[in-house]
């Protein structure tokens, strides 16, 4: 076999695993890119799709096969239907905590449910469609501990945990109604102090954000977050 064969065999090998294997198309899209001239600033990870979502299969809309696809320079479930145009882009879902202080502690609530039952976390959850984050934070603050309160700061919004696809948004609140009544989500309700904190708190950032109030250290960070110390939190929900 000459040497020109052989080049055209390897070229064709090459094409395709590129027509057969996305993860090879981008892989030669990143090596063609580290040659060009362009002024594109260069890629700083291989954007992975998120594991809670490596299992669809089929589209939403109009249950054609899903693949994974790159869209707008990154990989991504997409409608392999011409007609449909479905893409599944995956935003960070938005998370309302409320650090409610009473008589200079802070109220935390025991979860009942998954992830990290039975540990302490500070009150909150999903902000539902359409409802604005400070609503969801008082609502939240309302189910879980039968207090009504009112938003008195914006404290910090922290970015998507490594491993999850939620964006913390934190507000210090303080109780203007109801009383301490844990919810039907929550194992048990506490007011602590620092020096009380509860040793088994479920979310590595819950923890920071709790220890940044106390130290009063929000209005030194704005709402730039502290680490994201997330890495062991488990996608099982
Ligand atoms: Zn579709």
């Amino acid at each position: 076999m000459t040497v020109f064969s052989c080049i055209v065999a390897m070229a064709c090998v090459v094409l395709a695993a590129a027509l057969l294997f996305p993860q090879v198309r981008r892989l030669i899209k990143r090596l063609l890119a580290s040659v060009s001239l362009s002024n594109r600033p260069p890629a700083t990870d291989d954007h992975p799709p998120p594991a809670h979502f490596a299992g669809w299969k089929y589209c939403p809309l109009c249950a054609s096969r899903l693949e994974e696809r790159e869209v707008c320079e990154r990989p991504r479930m997409a409608c392999t239907n011409k007609r449909c145009h479905y893409v599944h882009w995956d935003n960070p879902k938005p998370v309302a905590l409320c650090l409610v202080e009473v008589d200079g502690g802070l109220v935390l609530t025991r979860r009942r449910h998954p992830p990290r039952v039975g540990t302490w976390c500070i009150p909150g959850g999903f902000v539902e469609a359409h409802e604005a984050p400070e609503t969801a934070a008082k609502r939240e603050t309302w189910e879980e501990t039968g207090l009504l309160v009112e938003i008195t700061s914006l404290l910090g919004v922290y970015s998507p945990c490594q491993g999850g696809n939620e964006m913390v948004i934190v507000f210090g609140a303080r109780p203007v109604g109801g009383a301490l009544n844990k919810g039907e989500e929550v194992l048990e309700l506490g007011v602590f102090k620092e020096a009380d904190l509860p040793a088994d708190i479920g979310f590595p950032q819950h923890l920071e954000i709790i220890q940044y109030w106390f130290k009063g250290d929000f209005s030194a960070r704005g709402i730039d977050p502290p680490s994201n110390h997330c890495d062991n939190v488990p996608r099982d929900r």
